[in-house]
């Protein structure tokens, strides 16, 4: 095998004047899927009102079912691309399939393969060849090992801004919708130099315990906090019962923010 790059790759990760270290905790916050302006706009007021510099928001949705609302494409990227650029916010969004690369790497910040999409190589070149940014999720049956060498993939063609990110993983277990792999936070750091985050929502699939999981994440070692954030759950097309809304997530993040000033952390 060719020698691998990960190792290489001393340059930090950043995305515009934000770069990943070890004592800022990135916190990304925002929609399961983009559903309308107004929805995307109240949930940036709720960003900006807590000084953070992230929002996420799927245009195009990698659902189970195919009668599932499937999100609003093309338009949800202008949406969001609209609104971050508004309340001056990086935008982070999935892309699915490659004939979209070029249209989101000009309307959107970070972008985002899906858990789905882990091992979609195609996807991987193409997003190799972009300056965007990359959160490379795990896939839920890829192996720490593969999981590392889809980050390869990237670097091999020439992306080295990767965001690395735990989303739990298939097991036995039906409590939690996946199960967080917490074990994979230090491992993926003492085997690559790149940042990781992890994403408890979906991990767990249930809003009660983002807390807990998001506590043992950055104590493990994790560079940022991925959570699903809408102005009105209740009313969302998707992933209902996960999303955090702007009161859960007040709370959420004031108890987070004390939790990582003890660790000696800022959440930025
Ligand atoms: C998401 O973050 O919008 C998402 C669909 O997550 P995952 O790919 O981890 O299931
Ligand atoms: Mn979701």
């Amino acid at each position: 095998m060719a020698k691998k790059l990960l190792f290489s790759s001393a340059d930090s990760v950043s995305v515009g004047d934000v770069s990943f270290s070890e004592d800022e905790v990135v916190l990304i916050a925002g929609p399961c899927a983009v559903e309308s302006e107004t929805q995307v706009l109240k949930a940036a007021e709720e960003i900006e009102k807590h000084n953070l510099h992230f929002i996420r928001g799927g245009a195009f949705k990698p659902r189970t079912s195919p009668y599932s609302f499937q999100g609003l494409g093309k338009e949800g990227v202008r949406i969001l691309h609209k609104v971050a650029k508004e309340f001056n916010l990086y935008s982070v969004s999935e892309v699915m399939d490659t004939a979209d690369v070029q249209f989101m790497s000009k309307n959107i910040e970070v972008l985002q393969v899906g858990a789905r999409n882990a091992q979609n190589f195609s996807l991987l070149k193409e997003l190799s060849k972009v300056k965007n940014p990359v959160l490379l999720k795990r896939g839920f049956a890829t192996l720490i090992d593969e999981y590392i060498l889809t980050a390869e993939y990237l670097l091999k063609g020439g992306n080295r801004n990767i965001i690395l990110c735990e989303r739990g993983i298939r097991t036995f277990e039906t409590a939690t919708r996946n199960t967080l792999d917490i074990s994979s936070v230090p491992i993926i750091k003492s085997r690559t130099r790149l940042p990781i985050i992890v994403d408890p929502t979906h991990a767990s699939g249930r809003k009660d315990i983002l807390l807990p999981l998001s506590k043992a994440a950055i104590a493990a070692g994790a560079n940022g906090i991925m959570v699903e954030m809408h102005p009105n759950p209740r009313k969302a097309l998707s992933d209902r019962n996960q999303q955090m809304s702007p009161h859960e997530f007040e709370a959420f993040i004031e108890s987070l923010r004390a939790f990582c000033h003890r660790l000696g952390k800022e959440i930025v």
